[in-house]
């Protein structure tokens, strides 16, 4: 186990944070997790609401065998065990978005074992956080304060909705691990088609649990799996972007790390973040198990799974991003790092393999992952809506691997492309960018730069380095288009060096 903590200064000495996540996950389906009812975004109030979801009496729910499929998919994509057998419980609790006076959710018996998620970090190097579980729930409505100075309103089209609760080990060390961890959750996710990703929407949140320890402490509750070995956590509730994540976790240690230094001790609670503050507060005590009085929903059988169904999920799997990511490193001999780029998505992998057919690997690869990510990123364009499609950056890495161009010029020639002034090939001939590789001409320029710096010329006798600036003066006169390996030959011979 390699140490990938960040050490924070407090005023008595170093302090470690460590995290452990739960995730919420919307499951993509059209259709409620016990109700036939339709799941959208953008519906309006109550529009989406099935007397299941509205809790009326005598309803009954019906599982969705979709969602219990895409709960399987996802336990496998995160080679997680799959329990053939689990159940659902209902947690009760009160709130004014949640009319059962419980949620249908999965306790003691989950639908996905033990897992892991394999995350990079922004060098290419990994780490593995552990899954501890992972179960299906029900999401509740939504209050809304906003509308009325004096009611509250509720809304239920999200009542009923499934998630996938994914539940991390307090395995992540620093915000960046913890933000990096949500993020390869989350392309996983999008490959399977098991959850849209979209963190704007809600549809991806993490509740954060932060504790904050001495150094040392970590590396003995992974050497013996006691807990007693870490600080008291804090949860911090419903955070929904990368940003938001770090900052919270941020804060929140900063928070501990300084009642402690006081001579506080942490309480063990249930906290919100302020994005416009910046700040995590305290929005109850955390409550125990028990205070939910879980119980096996009577009205649902236990969820038992045929093997062989869960055989034909698992065949029927997409390639999952580290199988395509040691597939690219090994067929195109990319690096860990642009490897690990490339498959952040699907699309932008598929890309890649479009543009690379028969070009140079690592040279495509750097322009897409490069120039054209940076320009569509600026744009706020999904890869799939590129203007520039992979046959025009193909052509591109072609102009240069065949010495039409010089890299620098291709840059240039890319911000025509992008700018909509044609096909590579035609911005090239229609701007004269080709590169000088005619000697004639180059040779005449040499001559003259020699005649004119004398001085210069007898320096590069000396120190054959300083063939540089000869090198860079050809390329000013040429306005970059020469071509380098050409110049540089032509001005060993002319200069008498070698
Ligand atoms: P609850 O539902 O009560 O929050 P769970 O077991 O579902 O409990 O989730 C607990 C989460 O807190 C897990 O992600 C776990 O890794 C994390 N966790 C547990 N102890 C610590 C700790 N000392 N520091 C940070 N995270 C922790
Ligand atoms: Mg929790």
């Amino acid at each position: 186990m390699t140490d990938t903590s960040k050490l924070i200064a407090g005023r008595t000495g170093q302090w470690e944070v460590v995290l452990g996540l739960e995730v919420h996950a919307q499951v993509a389906s059209n259709a409620k997790l016990f109700s036939g009812a339709a799941v959208g975004f953008g519906a309006g109030p109550n529009q989406q609401v099935s007397l299941v979801d509205a809790a009326m009496p005598g309803m009954l729910p019906v599982i969705n065998k979709h969602c219990v499929e895409q709960a399987v998919k996802t336990g496998l994509g995160l080679k997680a065990q799959i329990n053939l057998k689990s159940h659902f419980d209902r947690k009760n609790y009160f709130y004014p978005d949640l009319p059962q006076g419980y949620q249908i959710s999965q306790f003691k018996d989950p639908i996905v074992g033990e897992g892991e998620v394999i995350v990079e970090h922004d060098d290419g190097t990994t780490f593995t956080v552990g899954i501890e579980r992972l179960h299906l729930e029900q999401d509740a409505g939504k209050s809304l304060h906003d509308q009325d100075p004096n009611s509250t309103y509720v809304d239920l089209n999200r009542a009923g909705t499934a998630l996938m609760e994914i539940v991390s080990r307090p395995h992540m060390r620093s915000s960046a691990e913890a933000a990096a961890y949500v993020k390869k959750l989350r392309t996983i996710l999008v490959y399977l088609g098991t959850c849209d990703g979209d963190m704007e929407k809600g549809n991806l949140r993490a509740d954060v649990n932060v504790s904050v320890c001495r150094p040392g402490a970590y590396e003995k509750f992974r050497e013996t799996g006691d807990f007693s070995h870490l600080g008291t956590r804090c949860e911090i509730k419903n955070v929904n972007s990368y940003r938001f994540i770090q900052q919270a976790i941020e804060y929140e240690a900063r928070r501990q790390i300084e009642i402690i230094e006081d001579g506080g001790k942490i309480d063990q609670e249930t906290r919100l973040f302020d994005p416009n503050k910046g700040e995590t507060r305290s929005m109850r005590s955390k409550e125990e198990a028990h205070d939910y009085r879980y119980f096996p929903d009577p009205d649902l059988l236990p969820l038992e799974l045929d093997p062989t169904w869960v055989k034909a999920i698992e065949a029927s799997l997409p390639e999952l991003p580290d199988p395509k990511k040691a597939r690219l490193q090994s067929q195109y001999g990319l690096s860990a790092y642009d490897a690990g780029v490339l498959i952040t998505e699907q699309a932008r992998a598929d890309f890649f393999e479009e543009a690379a057919k028969g070009r140079d690997a690592k040279l495509t690869a750097n322009w897409v992952t490069n120039e054209l990510a940076a320009k569509l990123t600026a744009g706020g364009l999904a890869i799939e809506d590129s203007p520039l499609k992979p046959d025009a950056i193909a052509e591109l890495v072609a102009l240069i691997e065949e010495g039409v161009i010089s890299s620098k010029i291709a840059k240039d020639v890319f911000e025509r492309m992008w700018a909509g002034e044609g096909r590579p090939r035609e911005i090239v001939e229609k701007q004269g960018l080709q590169q000088v590789s005619d000697t004639g001409a180059l040779e005449k320029i040499i001559e003259e730069l020699i005649a004119a710096n004398p001085g210069q010329a007898e320096a590069v006798k000396e120190k054959p380095q300083a063939i540089g600036w000869f090198v860079g003066q050809v390329m000013k006169a040429t306005g970059g288009k020469a071509n380098p390996g050409a110049v540089n030959q032509l001005l060993k011979a002319k200069l008498g060096i070698e």
